[in-house]
C-alpha cells in the first residue's frame, strides 16, 4: 500500500511543472512535495510541457494559445467591455481610469470614470492566466457572467457595503488598452503607473483559481500551499500590487481574509514551514523596509535585497520593459533604466537560471 502511494506520488510529480516542484521541494522538502501532490497539487488547468526547472513558461505557452474562460465551461455568453478610447483618454492624460458594471444581470454594461481623491475603488489583483478567470489577450473584455461575478464579489466586500453607491473597480484587462501593453514606449507608462494605482485604491482583492478552492475552514498548511503556488504568486506585477496594496485582501469560496487575519490565524506553521511563510508572503514585510523613514539604509539593505529575492523566485514576466521598472521600484530605487537584476545579483546569488 505504502509503495503504491509513493509510486502515484512520483508518476504525478513525474508529469508536473519542474519549476513548482523545485521551488516546492526547495522551500518545504519532500514532506511539502507529498502535500502538494495529495492536495491535487496548484496551477493544473495550465500545461506545464514547456516549463523547465529554472522557469515556469505556462503562462506565455496559454496566451497565445488559450481561450478566454466563462465562469461555467458550458457557457456562451457574449464579451462586454467599457468604452476604450475613453480609458485610453484618461490614460493619456496621467489618470487612472476605473470601472463600475451597470444593467441588469442578463444585460451588464460597464462604465468608466477618471479616479479623484476620496473615490473608493478596488484593485482586482490576478495573474493573467486566461484559465484563472480574468485574462484576454486578444480585446479589453470580459464575458458577461465574468462581469457579473466581479460586480458579486466586490458588492460583497465589508468596505463596499450594500449602498446604492456605484462599486468602481481596476482591472489591468479592461483598464489598460491593449495598444499600450504591445509597443515599450507606453509599457513604460503601464509599469510606472501600477504602484501608484495600488496605493490609491481602497483595497485589492486577489482571485485566482487555486484561492478560490481555500474555504474559512480550510487546514492552515493547504491555506499556505494553495496561496504560494498558484498562478497569482508566481508573476511578477502581483507582487508589486501586494506590497502597495493599501489592504490585501483574498477571494476564498466563502469569505475574503486580509493579509493581517491570514497571518495571524494562519501563520502558526510548523517551524520548517515558517521560513516559506515569511517569503512567500512577504508583502508587508517588503513594504516595512520602503517605507522605513528611519535611516536610508532601511530600502536597499541586505536584508531588504535578500527577502526581495527570495521573493522573486518563480515570479516571472514576459514585459521586458517593465520588469526593471517594477524591480527598481521594489528596491526603492527612483531611476529608471537601471540594470536592477545585476545589482540584486550584488548581494547573493540571482535567480534567473
Ligand atoms: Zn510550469
Ligand atoms: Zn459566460
Amino acid at each position: 500500500m505504502e509503495s503504491n502511494n509513493s509510486s502515484h506520488t512520483r508518476e504525478l510529480l513525474s508529469h508536473s511543472c519542474p519549476n513548482l516542484v523545485a521551488r516546492i521541494s526547495s522551500d518545504l522538502g519532500q514532506t511539502g512535495l507529498h502535500y502538494w501532490t495529495k492536495l491535487g497539487r496548484t496551477q493544473i488547468t495550465k500545461s506545464h510541457e514547456a516549463c523547465t526547472p529554472g522557469r515556469c513558461n505556462a503562462n506565455e505557452a496559454e496566451s497565445r494559445h488559450g481561450a478566454v474562460t466563462h465562469v461555467e465551461i458550458s457557457c456562451r455568453c457574449a464579451p462586454v467591455g467599457p468604452e476604450m478610447v475613453k480609458v485610453a483618454k484618461i490614460m493619456a492624460a496621467n489618470m487612472i481610469p476605473v470601472v463600475a458594471v451597470r444593467g441588469s444581470g442578463k444585460d451588464p454594461y460597464l462604465v468608466v470614470d477618471a479616479y479623484k481623491p476620496g473615490l473608493v475603488f478596488t484593485v482586482i489583483s490576478h495573474s493573467y492566466s486566461l484559465s484563472d478567470c480574468f485574462g484576454n489577450s486578444s480585446e479589453n473584455k470580459l464575458p458577461t457572467c465574468q462581469v457579473n461575478s466581479i460586480r458579486e464579489i466586490i458588492s460583497r466586500l465589508p468596505s463596499i457595503g450594500s449602498g446604492t453607491q456605484q462599486h468602481w473597480f481596476w482591472i489591468d484587462t479592461l483598464c489598460v488598452p491593449l495598444q499600450y501593453t504591445r509597443q515599450p514606449s507606453t509599457q513604460q507608462i503601464v509599469a510606472k503607473s501600477m504602484k501608484s494605482i495600488s496605493q490609491r485604491a481602497t483595497q485589492t482583492i486577489v482571485i485566482d483559481s487555486d484561492i478560490l478552492r481555500l474555504t474559512s475552514t480550510s487546514d492552515p498548511k493547504e491555506v499556505f500551499v494553495r496561496i504560494a503556488y498558484c498562478s497569482w504568486s508566481s508573476r511578477l506585477w502581483t507582487l508589486q500590487e501586494a506590497v502597495y496594496a493599501q489592504r490585501l485582501l483574498f477571494h476564498f469560496s466563502d469569505q475574503d481574509v486580509d493579509l493581517d487575519t491570514l497571518m495571524r490565524k494562519y501563520g502558526n506553521l510548523p517551524p520548517e514551514w515558517e521560513l516559506a511563510w515569511l517569503s512567500r508572503l512577504p508583502y508587508k514585510k517588503l513594504r516595512e523596509f520602503l517605507n522605513a523613514r528611519c535611516e536610508r539604509r532601511c530600502a536597499g539593505s541586505n536584508n531588504h535585497r535578500l527577502l526581495l529575492l527570495r521573493s522573486l523566485e518563480g515570479r516571472t514576466t514576459s514585459d521586458a520593459v517593465g520588469e526593471p521598472v517594477v524591480l527598481a521600484d521594489l528596491l526603492g530605487i527612483d531611476q529608471e533604466a537601471i540594470e536592477t537584476r545585476t545589482l540584486l545579483s550584488g548581494s547573493a546569488s540571482s535567480t534567473e537560471k
